[in-house]
C-alpha cells in the first residue's frame, strides 16, 4: 500500500474516538489546539454506543474517595483527573453540549433521553464546533518518535505529523466494537510495559448444568462467595440470573473481575451462593417455623416456593436427593439440615467464560508506574499520552468505567507538560 505523507502539521492526534479520545479531542479544541482525531471503524463511538444496554450509564453519584476506592489499590491514581473531572463536571460538560442527564436511582446517572445516541450527536456537534479533525477508517500502526520525542503516527496509508499524540484505543473486550488491543502494541513499541490482561465483567460458565432448567427469572440481593481457603474473603451481592451455561446479571459481571485471574491459576472455581437475600441457616428454620403454621403449606415444594422460584426449588430438591413433594414433617432430620444448608450455600463450579468477546472490560493494560496522573502524559516519551481503557485500572458496573474514560480524557486534553 502506499503511504501518503500528511502535509499537514497539527498540534496533537488523538487515537481513537470512544468517551475517553472525544472528550481528549473537545478539551485540546477548546484550548485553541489543532487537533486531529483518528478512528478504525468507520463511525466513531461505536462502544459508547452500546454500553449500559444503549442507554449509557455514563458516571454515578459516589464521591470521588468513595469512587476510587471501588477501583482497588490502583485506585488512587485517578486523584488528579477526577479532581480535575468528576461526576458534576461531567454532568455539567454534558449540560453544556445538550445532553440533560438524571439519576432515576439515585445512583446511575444517564441521560434523560435513556439513549446513548444523544451523548454522541451531542459530542460530534461539539467537536464539529470546534473544527476538530475527524478521520475514520485510519488505523494507527506505529508511533513516530526521534529519540524520546513523538513527532506524530503512522497509519495503515498515511503519517500524520503532531508534536502530541493521545493514545485512546480502548482495551480487549468486545473486539466488534472497535477495541483490539493495538494500543497495547504502539505503547510497548516505544517502551511502556503492559500489565496481563484479562477479561473482565461477563457472563460465567458453569461446570453444573441444572442452571439452565432455572434461567427464566431473576434473584435480588444473591450473595456470592469464592470457596477456596486462600480467597475466602472475596465475595459480592446482586441481582443474578441463570443460564443455558451459567450465570450472568449485574453481580456476576463485577464478580467476574474477581474469578477470571482464580480461573486461570485453579482451572476451576469453587463457589457459594446465598440464594435467599442474606438469610443464615437459623434464619431459615425460623421462616420455615412461621411458614408451616399456615395451613397451606406442608410440602417440601410448597415451603420452598416461600423463598424462590419454582424451577430453583425443583433444581435444590435434586441436589439434595430429596422429594419435592414430601410432606416437610415426614422429611428425617439429615435430609433437612442438608435442604438447609442447599438454601444458605448453593455449590457451584466457575468452569470458564467467552473470553475477552463477551467482556466489559480489561482487567490489566498499560502499567500506571510509567504515567503521570497530574497529566496523563507517559514518563517514557515527551509529548505521548493516554487516557481511558488502555490504562491499568477498571471498575465495576454502575457508570465507573465511562468516568474514568471521561475523567482521564479530559486531563490527557490539557496536554499539561510538568517540569
Ligand atoms: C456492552 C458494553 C456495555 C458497557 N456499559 C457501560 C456502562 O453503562 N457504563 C460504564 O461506565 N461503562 C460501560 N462499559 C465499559 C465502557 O464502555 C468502557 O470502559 C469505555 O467505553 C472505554 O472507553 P475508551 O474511550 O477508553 O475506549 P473505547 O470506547 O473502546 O474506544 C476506543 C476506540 O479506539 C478505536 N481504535 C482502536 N484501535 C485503533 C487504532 N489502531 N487506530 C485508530 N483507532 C483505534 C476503536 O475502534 C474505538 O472506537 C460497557 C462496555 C461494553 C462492552
Amino acid at each position: 500500500m502506499i503511504e501518503q505523507k500528511n502535509e499537514e502539521n497539527y498540534d496533537v492526534i488523538v487515537v481513537g474516538s470512544g468517551a475517553a479520545g472525544i472528550i481528549a479531542a473537545i478539551v485540546a479544541a477548546r484550548e485553541g489546539k489543532k487537533v486531529l482525531l483518528l478512528e478504525k471503524l468507520s463511525k466513531i463511538a461505536s462502544k459508547l454506543k452500546a454500553t449500559g444496554g444503549g442507554r449509557c450509564n455514563l458516571t454515578n453519584t459516589l464521591s470521588n474517595e468513595d469512587f476510587m476506592a471501588r477501583f482497588g489499590r490502583e485506585g488512587r491514581f485517578m486523584q488528579d483527573a477526577l479532581k480535575a473531572f468528576d461526576n458534576k463536571s461531567l454532568v455539567t460538560f454534558m449540560d453544556e453540549i445538550g445532553v440533560e442527564t438524571h439519576a432515576p436511582d439515585g445512583f446511575r446517572i444517564f441521560p434523560t433521553s435513556h439513549s446513548s445516541a444523544t451523548i454522541i450527536a451531542g459530542l460530534q456537534q461539539e467537536m464539529i464546533r470546534l473544527g476538530v479533525s475527524l478521520t475514520c477508517n485510519q488505523r494507527a500502526t506505529r508511533l513516530l518518535a526521534t529519540g524520546n520525542h513523538i513527532d506524530g503516527i503512522k497509519t495503515q496509508t498515511d503519517i500524520f505529523y503532531a508534536p502530541n499524540v493521545i493514545i485512546a484505543t480502548g482495551g480487549l473486550g468486545y473486539p466488534v466494537l472497535g477495541a483490539e488491543g493495538d494500543g497495547y502494541n504502539l505503547a510497548s513499541e516505544v517502551g511502556h510495559k503492559v500489565t496481563e490482561l484479562s477479561p473482565a465483567m461477563m457472563p460465567l460458565k458453569t461446570k453444573e448444568t441444572w442452571t439452565k432448567q432455572c434461567k427464566a427469572d431473576t434473584l435480588a440481593k444473591v450473595e456470592l462467595r469464592v470457596n477456596l481457603k486462600k480467597h475466602k474473603k472475596l465475595r459480592a451481592i446482586g441481582d443474578l440470573i441463570f443460564t443455558n451455561s451459567g450465570i450472568r446479571g449485574p453481580v456476576v459481571l463485577d464478580f467476574a473481575r474477581e474469578v477470571t485471574p482464580l480461573l486461570k491459576k485453579y482451572g476451576e472455581v469453587p463457589l457459594l451462593l446465598n440464594l435467599t437475600k442474606g438469610k443464615n441457616e437459623e434464619q431459615i428454620r425460623e421462616h420455615f417455623k412461621k411458614e408451616l403454621a399456615k395451613e397451606e403449606i406442608s410440602t417440601v415444594l410448597q415451603l420452598l416456593r416461600t423463598l424462590l422460584p419454582q424451577a430453583l426449588c425443583l433444581e435444590l430438591c435434586r441436589l439434595g436427593d430429596i422429594e419435592a413433594d414430601i410432606k416437610y414433617k415426614k422429611l428425617g432430620g439429615k435430609k433437612r439440615d442438608k435442604l438447609i444448608s442447599l438454601l444458605a450455600w448453593t455449590p457451584l463450579t466457575i468452569s470458564g467464560h467467552d473470553g475477552f468477546k463477551m467482556a466489559m472490560i480489561t482487567r490489566g493494560g498499560i502499567s500506571l508506574k510509567e504515567i503521570n496522573p497530574k497529566t496523563m502524559q507517559s514518563k517514557i516519551m515527551d509529548g505521548l499520552y493516554f487516557c481511558g481503557e488502555i490504562m491499568n485500572l477498571d471498575g465495576p458496573c454502575g457508570g465507573y468505567n465511562l468516568q474514568w474514560s471521561f475523567a482521564s480524557g479530559y486531563l490527557a486534553g490539557k496536554l499539561l507538560k510538568l517540569a
